[in-house]
């Protein structure tokens, strides 16, 4: 007989047993109408940042569609874009402050009823975070600041000089920095299916299936159209166990990048569709990004199929840079949410200077003279701070995990490949440590991991120089 407890009894229902507990045990009924009116709060927020628009050269624009003025290559039109953003969003401060102070005394409450000293603390209890603590988030934070900045200062340097300017100002960071027309991957939606096939049948056979038994089961509602709603995901069909991708192609890079991000989700679904516990055929969000972040890293690699060999390597620089470019944002917005939640009594003006403390951490060398508010007031934007709180570092931990996936298919592709399959139909039904194990990648994030990875990151840079 075995000595101990349930779980070395029912392995099996070890996750599913803990997440049910965890669920029960956080339940208060004097919570339900505070959950209500942080709801309520949630919908004025998204009410408000939905109702911004510009006038642009004679024409209303939502904020969303503005963003494309940063690519120009005409640097006037680009400030005159940003700045007209950033002063619209200045005159509702006031309103997201409100909005924000409330939430966060609301959430103040929701912990202390449930017995919890702040919100961080139930935060990552109520987001089932049993396999990291509040205490992993600053070293992956110190990490971000000793590994990631000073590459990311090098890529800030490459762009100024590229760009002949002596100083990087906010709207200088997404145009192209040789100021070159965009990628332009394919003309119809067809020739993206047909090329995204290609390149999961060169990475793996398997995969390759998947990805046109999804076609051949219709499962794909890939091009943009009037009256279509916006925006890209996968999503699972859970009566047939089936997943399925929607979203709005219309030409783009970042289509190329949204159909192999999905596609990892969708291999995913398929993967654990066989477990009989439906709790069981989704894995918690660490790991999902892990499945579709690599998968972007995987298919990169053959990304030939839709470009000649100069484009296909500016394609791979723009991806790997992103990579680079999110953590310090990751890191800005996690470490602000701890400051905030641990201390619930913080007055507006130690809100902006701990985040402007954050800024200087995480920045880079941008130049913000004279619009010293607007980057105060920077982290309004940011909808998971008021929406889903907390809900941000997943990505930098999945971020970490499929960068590890990528490496260890630089060494030994096939056995990466079957490793990551292998984690992938675990579903959600072991612990993340043993999910990611499964997939070849240690579940770590401090500088220990990141280390290897950003000297990978950097030397692959390297290689891809214009
Ligand atoms: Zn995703």
């Amino acid at each position: 007989m075995i000595p101990g407890g349930r779980t070395a009894l029912h392995p099996r229902y070890e996750v599913f047993d803990r997440d049910v507990k965890n669920h029960v045990e956080l339940f208060r009924p004097e919570n339900v109408p505070l959950e209500t009116e942080e709801a309520r709060l949630c919908q004025q927020y998204q009410k408000l940042t939905g109702s911004l628009t510009v006038k642009f050269h004679g024409e209303e624009k939502t904020l969303v569609q503005m963003g494309r003025y940063l690519e120009e290559p005409d640097r006037p039109l680009r400030q005159e874009a940003w700045e007209l953003v950033a002063k619209r969003r200045l005159q509702e401060a006031e309103k997201f402050d409100a909005i924000f102070d409330r939430q966060i005394k609301l959430r103040h409450q929701i912990a202390r009823n449930a017995g919890f000293d702040n919100y961080r603390d139930y935060a990552f209890r109520r987001l089932g975070r049993f396999d990291y603590t509040p205490e992993d988030c600053p070293r992956f934070h110190d990490a971000v600041e000793t590994e990631v900045m000073p590459v990311e200062r090098e890529l800030q340097a490459e762009r100024r000089a590229q760009l002949k300017l002596d100083k990087l100002r906010p709207w200088d960071l997404a145009v192209d920095p040789l100021n070159r027309p965009p990628l332009k991957p394919f003309a119809r939606v067809e020739e993206m299916v047909s090329r995204t096939q290609k390149i999961f049948n060169r990475l793996d056979r398997e995969l390759g299936g998947g990805f046109r038994q999804m076609q051949e089961l219709r499962l794909l509602d890939l091009d943009n159209r009037k009256g279509k709603a916006p925006g890209g995901y996968q999503d699972t069909l859970n009566e047939a166990r089936l997943p399925f991708i929607f979203m709005n192609a219309v030409g783009l890079q970042r289509d190329v990048e949204t159909i192999l991000h999905e596609a990892g989700h969708a291999f995913h679904a398929l993967a654990a569709r066989e477990d009989n516990l439906r709790a069981y055929r989704h894995a918690p969000i660490e790991f999902c990004e892990v499945a579709s972040m690599s998968m972007e890293l995987l298919g990169n690699e053959f990304i030939e199929e839709f470009y000649s060999a100069a484009d296909a390597n500016r394609a791979r620089r723009v991806h790997l840079e992103g990579i680079i470019g999110i953590f310090p944002w990751i890191a800005t917005v996690d470490a602000f949410q701890h400051w905030i939640y641990t201390r619930p009594n913080h007055t507006r003006a130690e809100r902006a200077a701990a985040w402007l403390a954050l800024m200087d951490r995480f920045g880079g060398d941008v130049d913000w003279s004279g619009y010293e508010t607007a980057r105060a007031n920077l982290w309004h934007r940011q909808l998971h701070i008021f929406l889903h709180p907390f809900y941000y570092i997943e990505y930098g931990i999945a971020q970490l995990g499929a960068l590890q996936v990528w490496a260890n298919s630089k060494r030994d592709k096939a056995r990466a490949l079957n490793d990551y399959k292998t984690a992938l139909a675990l579903g959600g039904s072991r612990p993340l440590p043993e999910l990611f194990q499964a997939a070849g990648c240690g579940f770590e994030f401090s500088a220990k991991t990141i280390r290897p990875l950003t000297k990978l990151l950097r030397e692959e840079l390297e290689k891809l120089r214009d």
